[in-house]
């Protein structure tokens, strides 16, 4: 299999090279020159495998150049760090209705399911490419993608990794899980802005002319471990062959049979990971694509216009609070049937004027899986509530954006198909605003508004959680956009 880039379809890129480069050069993501199949049958096979099988399975689609037994010892490794038997579990919580729970990895969020995965598959792509220079993983994170990065890479052998994160754009309990970081390789950083500065920023680096030189002559390549790395959105396909495979075995679906997944979406790398599910012969009915009040994606998808230039909200649901979703550029290129010179001036567009508009009707016509809403912070404050008291099943905040945005779905549509919801982060990330959902009263200190949400749901804490309070803050660096890459050219001078 081999791999073009949206902005130059012509370029064409073993998988090691797309996981180990990143992004391309003229900027453009890596995307597989075709989407292998997977059979019905293939699925059923599915149920009876471990979830690392069928990460394996799922993987050795794509990356050709690996054995299956190489796949499967990375996916063991990774899967064998999650807390559960079962690395994604499946809880139905009413008919028709299921909960995928994506963050029972060492940092509690779904980014785990891809960066326990990521930095294996970096070392094997070096080791196979006999590659010399160190990496150097950059990584800009709206909260979740950079803790789990940091403790992917952490004292991995030959790679450095640097995290930047809007210094006042997360929540409490995800900057303090990565600023106590240990491990002799990792660097934090908050930077001035959004999540988007910090992106733009990182993004910047990637094609800096200077930043490259430097980087080679310092013995270094750089890599992304953002979710527009190729093995990034890789591994995260799994999940959805794998929810389906569970409704068949325990025969809650017959084969065949259309399933609607609801995504709490940012960046748009889950979302689309089921999109390239469907595209490998997932039977889905509808892909929800479920937005905070920050819904650029609700208008694209309704009006054809996509404009960042809108005013930034903060949310409780931080690692949604994103108005230029990279991944959409992958979704955009099926859209216009791999048209790289579209995507070039559409993304030109977009750096330029924070604004581009495709034809309605062409989402319609080939998009038409996709149904896109967004919650405000009173639905999502309303939906944990209600979920907690409906249930007793306690959700996070980005969890309950898709709970809330799918309820009006289906009030709307009456669409009966059964439902996948994808939970991204566990509840404890964010305490305070899931206790003021089901409890009484807000709690000013975090770690009592842990102890009081275990006290009312019992629902364990995890270590990493509970130990946080004690732990030694490392890194205290809060940056201007255009000093990351004075950091990154110390970073590389130093070794
Ligand atoms: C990253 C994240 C999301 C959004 O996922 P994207 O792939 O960026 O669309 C949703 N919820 C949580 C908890 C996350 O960490």
């Amino acid at each position: 299999m081999k791999y073009i880039s949206t902005r130059n379809a012509s370029l064409s890129v073993s998988g090691s090279e797309a996981i180990l480069m990143g992004i391309s050069p003229e900027g453009g993501l890596f995307v597989p020159e075709s989407f292998p199949q997977i059979s019905l049958e293939e699925i059923g096979k599915m149920s009876e495998m471990t979830y690392a099988e069928r990460s394996a399975f799922v993987m050795s689609r794509y990356l050709d150049e690996f054995s299956f037994e190489e796949l499967l010892e990375i996916a063991n490794r990774a899967y064998s760090r999650f807390d559960e038997e079962d690395a994604c579990p499946l809880t139905k919580i009413e008919d028709a209705l299921y909960i995928l729970e994506l963050w029972h990895g060492p940092t509690y969020a779904f980014k785990d399911v891809a960066l326990t995965v990521l930095p294996q598959l970096i070392s094997a792509c070096r080791a196979k490419r006999g590659e010399k220079d160190k990496t150097l993983v950059l990584v800009a994170t709206s909260g979740d993608t950079g803790k789990a990065a940091l403790e992917g890479f952490k004292d991995v052998d030959g790679t450095e990794i640097m995290v930047f994160y809007p210094d006042e754009g997360v929540a409490h309990m995800q900057k303090l899980q990565m600023i106590t970081t240990g491990g002799s390789n990792t660097y934090v950083a908050g930077i001035k802005g959004n999540f988007d500065d910090a992106q733009t920023a990182v993004k910047k680096i990637f094609t800096d002319p200077e930043v490259r030189e430097e980087l080679k002559a310092g013995g270094y390549v750089m890599s992304s471990a953002n979710s527009i790395n190729w093995g990034r959105l890789l591994p995260q396909i799994t999940y959805y062959f794998s929810a389906y495979a569970d409704l068949l075995s325990s025969e809650e679906i017959a084969a065949g049979d259309k399933v609607n997944f609801v995504v709490p979406t940012g960046n748009f790398g889950d979302i689309l990971a089921g999109y390239y599910a469907m595209r490998m012969g997932l039977p889905v009915e509808k892909l929800v694509c479920a937005s905070n009040i920050n819904n650029v994606l609700t208008d694209f998808f309704q009006t054809g216009e996509y404009d960042a230039t809108r005013e930034f909200h903060k949310t409780i649901s931080p690692s949604m609070d994103i108005l230029i979703s990279s991944n959409l550029e992958r979704l955009l290129f099926e859209m216009t049937d791999r048209d790289d010179k579209e995507l070039s001036s559409l993304m030109s567009a977009l750096k330029e004027t924070g604004k581009y508009r495709v034809d309605p009707l062409l989402i319609k016509r080939k998009l038409g899986v996709f149904v896109a809403g967004y919650a405000d912070e009173n639905e999502t404050m309303e939906t944990m509530y209600n979920t907690f008291d409906e249930y007793g099943y306690v959700v996070d905040p980005h969890t309950s954006v898709a709970l809330a945005v799918y309820n009006d779905y289906y009030l709307a549509s009456g669409d009966a198909a059964p439902t996948v919801v994808l939970s991204t982060a566990s509840p404890y990330k964010f305490a305070q605003d899931v206790y003021e959902a089901v409890g009484e009263s807000r709690v000013d200190d975090p770690f009592k508004a842990v102890k009081k949400l275990h006290f009312l749901t019992g629902m364990e804490v995890p270590d990493g959680i509970a130990n946080l309070e004690s732990m030694e803050v490392r890194f205290t660096d809060v940056l201007s956009g255009d000093q990351i890459k004075q950091k990154v050219l110390e970073k590389v001078k130093k070794q």
